[in-house]
């Protein structure tokens, strides 16, 4: 059969290959100019530095499979990310450790002495909580909050911490140990050459055809028997009920003879700098040796029209109109709606890529069964 998905993403690139795999033949188109979505990498030409052109990009997975499938595409290297935040006019680590607390309090606890010490900062007082600011008060107290979720968070999402749900903050976040890396998954690393490379492998197939600078038209549908859309939800009904809410990046690139800040990525926590943080990107490279460096100041705000979608805001109004999507969309015929824009959901890559190989198996299966296949493979809820 002939397919037609549309977004040369990771969703698009591991789903056409499933079903170029299984015999069927792929299009895959995309706006840009550029296969990779969001991944996308590219050598900056100034610099030679490999830049994660949409942010920076960690890959971290429990997932064994899902290790295994990207290995197969590419080499990775070992990377672990270690974050630091300015804030106060000193700088800390994150996520918050034992030495982020001994440094922000002047003291020397061991871990347990650490426990009872936040313990007693927390807001017991606080018994339900009913937003992002009432769950940090109750896990960490006022000083760590306000020195280390309350700027940032205002500036990542435009609004105030009490106006956010609780739910955002599930488990305490705090480290009662010297351990500083990032994420806590199995497998983390950082594709050798970029994503890239690991997109342009994946999609390598005779099965494949990839078209870019090519924008979806509803003509395009009919000579495909299905369409697999990781576009915006609200984009393939032309935005007919509303738009959904989304976070846009700006990014302030700049460049540096040296390095810049001796580490990738640099919180502000602050609410008075504008910027949420700062990104340097030949240390997501350590393997590389560059004498320049170039960087990204990263500006969050509320997405228009034209902006790049970044982060799904999902909040009341928002899940009010994307149940209305999605009974649009369950009405609609031919089309799965994938990826992190065609489910509204923030994913991360793993995330995304067991995503797409679990609805590839689902709509083979289904063709088999001659079972009609959904709108939505993977739940937007
Ligand atoms: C700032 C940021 C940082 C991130 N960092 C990490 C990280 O560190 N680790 C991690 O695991 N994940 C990270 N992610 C998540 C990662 O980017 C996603 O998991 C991944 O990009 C999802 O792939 P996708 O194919 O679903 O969507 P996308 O990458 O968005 O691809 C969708 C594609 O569809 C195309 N398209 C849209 N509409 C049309 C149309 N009408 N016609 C034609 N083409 C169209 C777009 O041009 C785009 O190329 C991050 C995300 C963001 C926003």
């Amino acid at each position: 059969m002939q397919f037609l998905l549309v977004g040369a993403g990771l969703s698009g690139a591991v789903i056409g290959r499933k079903l170029a795999e299984a015999g069927h033949r792929c299009r895959i188109i995309d706006a840009r100019d550029h296969i990779g979505g969001n991944c996308h990498t590219r050598r900056d030409e100034e610099t030679g530095v490999m830049m994660h052109v949409y942010g920076p990009h960690i890959f971290h997975t429990d997932d064994e499979e899902v290790w295994s499938y990207v290995n197969g595409f590419t080499e990775f290297l070992p990377f672990q990310n270690r974050v630091k935040t300015t804030a106060r006019g000193a700088v800390y680590s994150l996520p918050i450790n034992l030495l982020t607390i001994n440094q922000f309090f002047g003291t020397t606890m061991r871990p347990d002495e650490a426990r009872d010490f936040i313990a007693d900062q927390a807001d017991t007082s606080i018994t339900d909580p009913q937003s992002f600011e009432e769950q940090a008060l109750r896990f960490v107290g006022r000083d760590l909050y306000e020195a280390f979720f309350k700027g940032y968070t205002e500036k990542q999402w435009g609004c105030s911490p009490t106006e956010l749900p609780a739910s955002i903050l599930k488990r305490l976040p705090v480290r009662f140990n010297y351990d500083d890396n990032y994420f806590f998954h199995r497998f983390q690393g950082m594709p050798r050459d970029g994503y890239t490379p690991m997109i342009e492998a994946i999609l390598d197939h005779p099965g494949i055809t990839v078209e870019l600078n090519t924008p979806y038209r509803p003509e395009m549908r009919e000579a495909a028997d299905h369409v697999f859309w990781s576009g915006p939800l609200d984009g393939f009904f032309d935005y007919q009920l509303g738009r959904l809410g989304y976070r846009t990046l700006d990014f302030e690139r700049f460049t540096y003879e040296g390095d810049y800040q001796g580490c990738a990525v640099m919180n502000y926590g602050d609410r008075d700098v504008p910027w949420t943080r700062i990104t340097e990107h030949k240390h997501f490279s350590p393997w590389e040796d560059h004498e320049d460096s170039v960087c990204y100041r990263e500006y969050s705000r509320e997405a228009g029209p034209d902006d790049i979608p970044y982060y799904p805001i999902r909040l009341v109004r928002e899940k009010a109109l994307l149940e209305d999507y999605i009974a649009l969309a369950e009405t609609t015929e031919g089309v799965t709606f994938v990826g992190r824009l065609g489910t509204y959901r923030y994913l991360d890559m793993d995330v995304t890529i067991r995503e797409a190989l679990d609805t590839a198996a689902t709509f083979l299966g289904c063709l088999a069964e001659g079972k009609p296949v959904r709108a939505f493979i993977k739940s937007p809820r």
